[in-house]
């Protein structure tokens, strides 16, 4: 397994891959990996001869600065957990690497005020410009994305039909753990009593979903989501939306419920199919 911090070796590499006509799978992280990324990983293997990570926490895409400074960062664990999992290269480049003088700061312009982006403003600007500049420099012909960050696949997906013609999205389902709860970067951040508090809730949470009537509209479901959480002290939204273009109407039935909630100052998020 190469580890390569700079474009210009990154490069080299890549070009050979490409000179044998090797189909390459990237998948974007920001580190502290976990079974989650794996699944991404291993999709990637499965379709492709080289399998590139790239780790980067990208402080564009932190509204908050104390929530960048606190993201879990575990480098050394992350090179044995891709080791493991058989990475061909994995890119850790800096923010000047990324961020020279000439990048492109984008602004992102779908699915906008809406779940997070109303609660995390200019995260999806972040979320796009980092992107744009990745798949600019390892010019895959795959990409991976979790379902774990609904919205962010959505946004993606139509970066891409837009501006990179070339690149596949492949979206992997969402890894959980044996009690329910969506793998995360942030879960380690969370203390025993938070943990064993979020998958309570997270067990009520497929109860709730588990006893509507599929066939209601998404305005009635969405007035049982808000009685079900206004109990619930901390969080952004809860809601149902369609899963093809996350409106707000439709039957319950095509829908997904998202959530971000709070842990102590741990912000969680997940979508839940019906
Ligand atoms: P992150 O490192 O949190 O930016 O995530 C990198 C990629 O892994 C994103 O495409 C995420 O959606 C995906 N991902 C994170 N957690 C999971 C999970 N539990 N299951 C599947 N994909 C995930």
């Amino acid at each position: 397994m190469l580890i390569i911090k700079d474009i210009y070796n990154l490069h080299i590499y890549l070009n050979a891959y490409k000179d044998k006509r090797y189909s390459i799978g990237y998948i974007p992280t920001m580190g502290a990996l976990h079974e989650g990324h794996g699944s991404l990983i291993e999709k990637s293997h499965n379709d492709n001869q080289k399998t590139i990570v790239s780790i980067f926490v990208n402080e564009k895409q932190f509204n908050d600065a104390q929530d960048f400074e606190a993201y879990p960062r575990n480098i050394g664990d992350d090179y044995n957990f891709c080791e493991n999992h058989k990475v061909d290269i994995i890119f850790q480049p800096s923010t000047e690497e990324i961020y020279s003088k000439k990048h492109k700061s984008i602004k992102n312009s779908y699915f906008q005020n809406i779940l997070c982006d109303q609660y995390r403003p200019g995260h999806f600007d972040g979320v796009v410009t980092v992107l744009n500049q990745l798949f600019g420099i390892i010019e895959s012909d795959k990409v991976y994305f979790g379902e774990k960050d609904f919205q962010q696949l959505r946004i993606v997906e139509s970066l891409i039909n837009d501006h990179f013609p070339n690149l596949k999205l492949v979206p992997v389902p969402t890894v959980r753990s044996n009690e329910g709860i969506a793998l995360s970067s942030r879960n380690s951040k969370l203390s025993k009593k938070q943990m064993a508090d979020f998958i309570s809730f997270q067990k009520e949470v497929i109860k709730f979903i588990s006893l509507l009537n599929k066939k209601i509209d998404l305005t009635e479901a969405n007035k049982k989501a808000e009685e079900f959480i206004k109990a619930y002290e901390k969080f952004d939204y809860f809601e149902f939306r369609n899963t093809s273009n996350l409106s707000l109407e439709g039957s319950l039935a095509d829908s997904r419920l998202f959530y971000a909630i709070y842990k102590g100052s741990v912000r969680l998020i997940d979508n839940l199919e019906l």
